[in-house]
């Protein structure tokens, strides 16, 4: 017997999961009138706790590009995260370690505002939570943590979900969005495509002794690339950047173990003091980067979105961006499932879901890795190609500009 039933449930409130419940319920409130509503519940292993970030900056941010910052509007979410803080940024420099190869990037040229807006990752899920907390078609359950999952013969039966806490659920759809060591993952038996970059992230934030203008900076060095993401403070400070440095496991080891100031000294030489010297650091953390890739997103009664589905290296700040197409792709097939009076996990619904994103997601990924392997290569006919297409691709306005507009997610 099952302690509660709902027609979709939603494994993990990190970005991907909290979305795609707020959006769903909305479109929900928007489009059924009077008609049934789905009963939606959102299952988070974490407490409903905050972290304080009135004093720092959360050390994991986002790179939002112009099609997710409209999703968290359609929520009703992104109004409270620009009232908090975030940074516009209006243009990118790209630039190579070893050699002259150097392209920028404004949001004139493309008659934009901005390029995209840099995030922290716990202000989306706090404006997401509360959001979830306000929609009265959702349930937040946490701290709640799938531990077991039985897959029923009969499509419209759906999924029973037992958790932690020893309780039984039902769900017609269980979206997973439990991120990159998804349970559910593992639990439906779906093959994962997987290899090391053989790459740590460091990420942190630190103070620069020049202003950043606005924009986002990355270099590409032989080891990989380092990133400076310019942050904004409520007061209008512009001296705070988030980096992500990704560095050999044993290289990034060596420089976690400096002390703040050779750490300083060591990323301000490595950034090419492109915004001077660092003038402080906060905690560093170190995150191994891995490449994964569901060979399938869908069994019957179940999607795998986001980080369950896919990781991507943050050479281009895609991760989140992909995750967020996946939300809005679910939410219209759940849509027009229910439309047409199907259960809401229905395998035509879930098919056409994996049919849509997984070769754009496929295709991003390859791109990322491409540019990866590109960018290691140290043979001298590699360099100068790589600085000579890189000049090129600044001079080409047209080129350039279809490559802001993809990377904005414009196109
Ligand atoms: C260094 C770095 C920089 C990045 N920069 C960018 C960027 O600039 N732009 C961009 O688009 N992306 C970026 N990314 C990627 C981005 O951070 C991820 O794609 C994103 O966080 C994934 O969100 P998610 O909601 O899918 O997963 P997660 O954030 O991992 O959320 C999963 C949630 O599920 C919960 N959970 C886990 N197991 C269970 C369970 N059994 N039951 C219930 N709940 C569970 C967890 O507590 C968590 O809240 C970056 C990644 C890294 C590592």
């Amino acid at each position: 017997m099952a302690d509660r039933e709902y027609d979709v449930v939603v494994a993990g409130a990190g970005m991907v999961g909290a979305a795609f419940a707020a959006l769903l319920a909305t479109k929900q409130l928007a489009n059924s009138g009077q008609g049934k509503k789905l009963r939606i519940a959102v299952l988070e292993a974490r407490p409903f706790v905050m972290p304080d970030l009135s004093e720092s900056f959360d050390p994991r941010v986002v790179a939002l590009t112009a099609r997710s910052r409209k999703l968290l509007e359609d929520v009703g979410a992104w109004e409270q995260i620009a009232d908090r803080r975030v940074c516009p940024y209006q243009r990118m420099e790209v630039w190579e370690a070893d050699g002259t190869g150097h392209i920028e990037f404004d949001c004139a040229e493309v008659r934009q505002p901005s390029l995209g807006h840099i995030v922290e990752n716990a202000l989306i899920v706090e404006a997401l939570w509360q959001r979830l907390d306000e929609l009265e078609n959702v349930e937040l359950l946490c701290p709640a943590t799938v531990v077991g999952l039985e897959r029923h013969s009969d499509q419209e039966a759906g999924v029973t979900l037992s958790l932690a806490d020893g309780s039984v659920i039902t769900a017609k759809l269980l979206a997973a969005a439990d991120g990159a060591q998804s349970k559910v993952r593992e639990l439906c038996g779906l093959q994962l495509r997987q290899w090391e970059y053989g790459h740590h992230a460091i990420v942190t934030t630190v103070t620069t002794e020049k202003n950043h203008d606005f924009t986002a900076r990355q270099r590409f060095l032989p080891e990989g690339p380092l990133a400076f993401l310019p942050l904004r403070t409520e007061a209008g400070d512009c001296h705070q950047c988030s980096i992500v440095w990704s560095q050999q496991a044993d290289v990034a080891e060596s420089l976690m173990a400096l002390d703040d100031e050779a750490f300083c000294q060591a990323l301000a030489r490595a950034g090419e003091n492109c915004l001077g010297y660092i003038v402080a650091v906060d905690k560093r953390y170190k995150i191994p980067l891995k490449q994964r890739h569901a060979v399938d997103y869908v069994v019957p009664g179940v999607a795998l979105m986001g980080d369950a589905a896919h990781t991507i290296h943050p050479l281009a700040g895609q991760g989140v961006n992909l995750g967020f197409q996946d939300v809005i792709v679910l939410a219209e097939e759940v849509e027009r499932a229910v439309g047409r009076g199907l259960s809401p996990g229905d395998m035509w619904a879930l098919g056409r879901y994996q049919r849509r994103r997984k070769p754009h997601n496929l295709g991003t990924m390859a791109v990322m890795e491409g540019f990866k392997r590109i960018f290691e290569e140290q043979p001298l006919p590699v360099r100068l190609l790589r600085n000579d297409g890189m000049r090129a691709v600044n001079r080409l306005g047209p080129i350039k500009n279809l490559i802001v507009r993809q990377a904005m997610g414009l196109l």
